[in-house]
């Protein structure tokens, strides 16, 4: 056809899945124009379909099926991997991996390049409580040697590595911060999580409190706003500069809890306290633990996209967030690497917010 390079997208529906599928079909991106078929379990969700991508519904931990519905892409260039099965299971992760390269490497004769997503709890360790393992001093740099600690990233990285010496493929490996997005599809999504907080404070009619721990109020945090993170992708799936490396990849700037609170009580119109000297982290997954229905209710008032709570908020990850001090990396490699992509983090957070409002994901 007319395009320059075919994508696959394995993770489509996911908070960088569907960035990348954005950004690919942007006229003018680098590489472009692109094909893009996109890999995910669930029906295409409709706000996906307008997108433009060829949607391939298949769970690629079935081995059976992904030889079934990958085997006839042949005109794949660019495979992007930003999946995970939402634990951190090192067997179940790495077959997943597997699947894909096993089904795509033998048929796609033009291919290239595989980029692979991890992140940065390669320096931290694993979300596993009792792991033990002493975490890297930050700022994190990409040559720190691995933790001596079970974690899929290393799978992965192994696979990816093994596959493409024994293939003659170009490869990167990234290692965001974490993640801005407007997916209501991700395990793991910050800004949906933190939104939908406000929403049922606002709901309730009670104040938005900081549940935090008061280190995590006060600590540097490192964003990474998943449409930079899918142009960073891009630009190493494309510039022969940036060819088989690991990178970093963040906003640039750091933020605190503190300035996202306020943030937060601005958009949602909710006082806010933010926190109180003296008062330990209280789990936001324990405080939200029953309010399924009050969502429920939410999404029947203001006529929203149909969403479950567990599905679009994930209380716990942000538990991990308010717990968490001094995680942060360094972006230099990229830069050196010629990467000069950044965000302001307190703008990217909230053109999160208004793009998820404007898909009728949030009131
Ligand atoms: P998400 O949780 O946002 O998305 C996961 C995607 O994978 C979804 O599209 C999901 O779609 C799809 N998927 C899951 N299981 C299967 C399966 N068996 N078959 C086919 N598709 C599947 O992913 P993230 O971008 O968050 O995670 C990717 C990597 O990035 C992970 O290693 C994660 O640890 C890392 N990371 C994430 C951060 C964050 O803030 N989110 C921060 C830093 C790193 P469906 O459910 O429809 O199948």
């Amino acid at each position: 056809g007319s395009y320059e390079s075919v994508a696959l997208v394995v993770g489509v529906t996911g908070i960088v899945g569907s960035s990348l599928a954005q950004v690919l079909k942007l006229p003018g991106t680098p590489g472009g124009p692109w094909k893009v078929y996109g890999v995910a379990r669930r029906p295409c969700p409709g706000w996906l379909a307008k997108f433009g991508v060829e949607y391939i519904r298949c769970d690629v931990s079935n081995t059976e099926e992904a030889k079934t519905k990958l085997s006839p892409l042949d005109d794949v260039t660019h495979i992007f991997y930003v999946s995970w099965i939402g634990s951190e299971d090192c067997e179940t992760n790495a077959v997943m991996f597997k699947n894909i390269l096993d089904n795509i490497i033998p048929v796609a004769k033009n291919l290239k390049h595989i980029s692979l997503q991890t992140g940065s709890k390669h320096y931290f360790g694993v979300f596993e409580e009792g792991s033990g393992v002493e975490p890297h001093d930050s700022p994190f740099t990409e040559d720190l040697p691995r933790l001596n600690v079970p974690n899929f990233y290393h799978d992965l990285e192994d696979i990816l590595y093994e596959e493409t010496s024994k293939h003659g493929l170009t490869w990167c490996v990234q290692r965001p911060a974490l993640i801005f997005g407007f997916s209501p599809c991700s395990l793991m999504n910050v800004v949906s999580t933190l939104s939908i907080y406000a929403t049922i404070c606002k709901h309730e009619k009670k104040p938005l409190v900081y549940p935090g721990s008061k280190a995590s109020w006060n600590c540097y945090v490192d964003g990474a706003d998943a449409d930079l993170a899918a142009e960073h992708h891009i630009w190493a799936a494309v510039d022969p500069k940036a060819k088989n490396q690991v990178f970093n990849c963040k906003n640039g700037d750091v933020f605190k809890w503190k300035h996202v609170w306020k943030l937060l009580a601005d958009e949602f119109e909710l006082e806010m306290v933010g926190y109180i000297e003296g008062n330990e982290q209280v789990s936001m997954a324990e405080l939200m633990k029953d309010k399924d229905a009050v969502w429920d209710e939410i999404v029947k008032t203001h006529k929203l996209e149909a969403t479950k709570l567990k599905e679009i908020a994930a209380f716990w990850f942000a538990d991990i967030a308010f717990s968490c001090v001094d995680l942060v990396m360094s972006m230099t490699k990229s830069r050196e690497y010629g990467f000069l992509g950044f965000r302001d983090s307190m703008k990217s957070f909230n053109s999160c917010i208004h793009k998820m409002r404007s898909y009728k994901f949030i009131p």
